[in-house]
């Protein structure tokens, strides 16, 4: 992942980066988007040019990296990795985008997340391959334009929603990345095993895949602490009931909720009498950022229907009451 990420631990970074795909072709699921991308590149190609800039959506860890640097390799050309917090003024930006050599992929993590001045930069950049930089303050500040070479444009953000439109205009192609089906985290699951030498059985990546939260970065994790798990307590072997005992350890249950997501759905359910709850008081009552809550924990509880968002708050669905076992008191919402 991106080296700026805050969610994902340096250690974590250099094990995930030993697991990415590097190109189309390895690249599992999201039928979609790779086919739709594929074509965006031969394009390309075809045209002998630079391929159009590429915004790419959807919650943390479903590969929105991994295809930044795919196009980057795809295309033969270096990739830049930064991200919206790293570039508060725009000279940050107009130091990268003029050291960019041609060609060169650019990819813009968390891009939601720049400041505006930055923001007005990069339109000019991404259309016209040029920035102006001024000089100077008040009525005497001056512009002088700098071109930079052509260069690809890959952005990722958790929500395109919050992408003001002129920035989203601008680029020539916008995929959505979904959560995965449990089929292609299999895959995913098994191809990592075998690239990290772990003998697992079909069902047992199966299991894993199941409980991942529809998330490829979530498989390689647990199929590492289920890894762990095999190589202290039997003899490196996974079966299914090693992998199961290894995911309780780690807390992690039938359906791929995490920690998080119980602590989520028990305060609204235990605290709220199953809500409607604001995002911050549910964020705070749970001791996580507003972020974490909102771009992490809660579309996966979203997409199971364990947790509606209303115009008035969080609420937990009757689905949500029974997974925790607690039975719903009467009129509450969902
Ligand atoms: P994001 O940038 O969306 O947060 P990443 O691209 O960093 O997610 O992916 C997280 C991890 O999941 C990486 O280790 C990557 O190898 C793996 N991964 C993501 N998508 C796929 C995929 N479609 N096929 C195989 N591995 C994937």
């Amino acid at each position: 992942h991106s080296p700026v990420d805050p969610l994902v631990a340096p250690e974590e970074q250099a094990a995930e980066a030993a697991l990415r795909p590097s190109r189309l072709d390895e690249f599992e699921g999201q039928p979609r988007v790779r086919d739709q991308l594929s074509l965006v590149l031969a394009a390309a190609r075809h045209r002998d040019s630079t391929p159009d800039h590429v915004l790419l959506s959807g919650p943390p860890g479903l590969g929105k990296t991994t295809l930044a640097m795919i196009i980057a390799a795809e295309v033969g050309a270096p990739l830049h990795i930064t991200s919206g917090p790293a570039i508060q003024h725009p000279g940050d930006l107009a130091a990268i985008l003029s050291g960019l050599v041609e060609g060169e992929v650019l990819f813009l993590d968390e891009i939601h997340r720049m400041s505006r001045p930055a923001e007005e930069m990069l339109y000019l950049a991404m259309e016209d391959f040029r920035v102006d930089v001024i000089v100077g303050k008040g009525p005497g500040a001056t512009a002088i334009p700098i071109s930079i070479p052509p260069f690809t444009l890959v952005g990722a953000t958790t929500r395109a929603g919050l992408l003001p439109s002129p920035l989203r205009d601008r680029f020539g192609f916008t995929a959505q990345l979904d959560f995965y089906e449990v089929e292609d985290l299999t895959g995913i699951v098994t191809r990592s095993a075998a690239k990290l030498d772990v003998e697992l059985d079909a069902d047992s990546a199966r299991l894993i895949a199941s409980r991942s939260r529809g998330t490829p970065r979530i498989a390689n994790r647990l199929l590492r602490r289920v890894r762990d798990y095999a190589q202290v307590n039997a003899d490196g072997r996974v079966d299914v009931a090693l992998a199961k005992a290894a995911l309780e350890l780690y807390e992690v249950d039938e359906l791929g909720l995490d920690r998080l997501d119980r602590a989520v759905l028990e305060a609204i359910c235990a605290k709220f009498a199953g809500g409607p709850v604001g995002l911050s008081t549910l964020a705070i009552s749970v001791g996580e950022e507003t972020e974490t809550v909102e771009e992490v924990a809660e579309p996966f509880l979203v997409r199971q229907g364990f947790l509606m968002r209303t115009p008035r708050g969080r609420v937990a669905t009757p689905a949500a009451w029974a997974h925790l076992g607690l039975s719903a008191p009467p009129g509450a919402p969902g």
